[in-house]
């Protein structure tokens, strides 16, 4: 299968989502190779998200990804990288909820910032986003 990185943020670990989320991972197929709960520090997030960096959202992402712990988990799936990312919906979890009322945004996101959930969007971010929070596991 296909690895990817998925996360639950701070807004679906405090709104207890991590459970039900886990259960939408587990009833689709993923197997949960790893995971790790962790709180970002402003220097992890800004990194995490420097692609981003020049947005003027960006300081309120910060300060967001940092305002809890975070759930990371490595998924696999044959094609896991898009399924992830059809089952998270769109960004905005407002516009989730009306466009893709199944999704896990539409569940557990609130807003186009506080959306819940992460998942990498290429196999470049996976891989880059997998060595980030585990380091290298596909040594063993
Ligand atoms: P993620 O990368 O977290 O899976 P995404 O790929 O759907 O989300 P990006 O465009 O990469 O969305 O944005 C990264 C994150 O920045 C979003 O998940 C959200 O938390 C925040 N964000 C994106 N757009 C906005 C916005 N317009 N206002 C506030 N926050 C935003």
């Amino acid at each position: 299968g296909e690895r990817t990185l998925a996360m639950i943020k701070p807004d679906g670990i405090y709104g207890n989502f991590t459970d039900r989320i886990k259960q939408v991972i587990l009833e689709n197929g993923f197997f949960i190779v790893q995971e790790l709960m962790v709180q970002l520090v402003v220097e992890n997030a800004t990194l995490f998200y420097s692609e981003h960096s020049a947005k003027s959202f960006f300081p309120n992402l910060v300060e967001y990804m940092t305002s809890g712990p975070v759930l990371a988990m490595v998924i696999e799936k044959t094609n896991g990288i898009s399924e992830w990312r059809a089952l998270i919906g769109p960004t905005d979890a407002g516009k989730a909820r009306v466009s893709h009322p199944h999704s896990i945004r539409a569940m557990c996101g609130s807003s186009a910032q506080r959306n819940c959930v992460h998942g990498s969007d290429s196999a470049l971010a996976a891989a880059r986003e997998i060595l980030f929070f585990f380091g290298d596991i596909s040594a063993g």
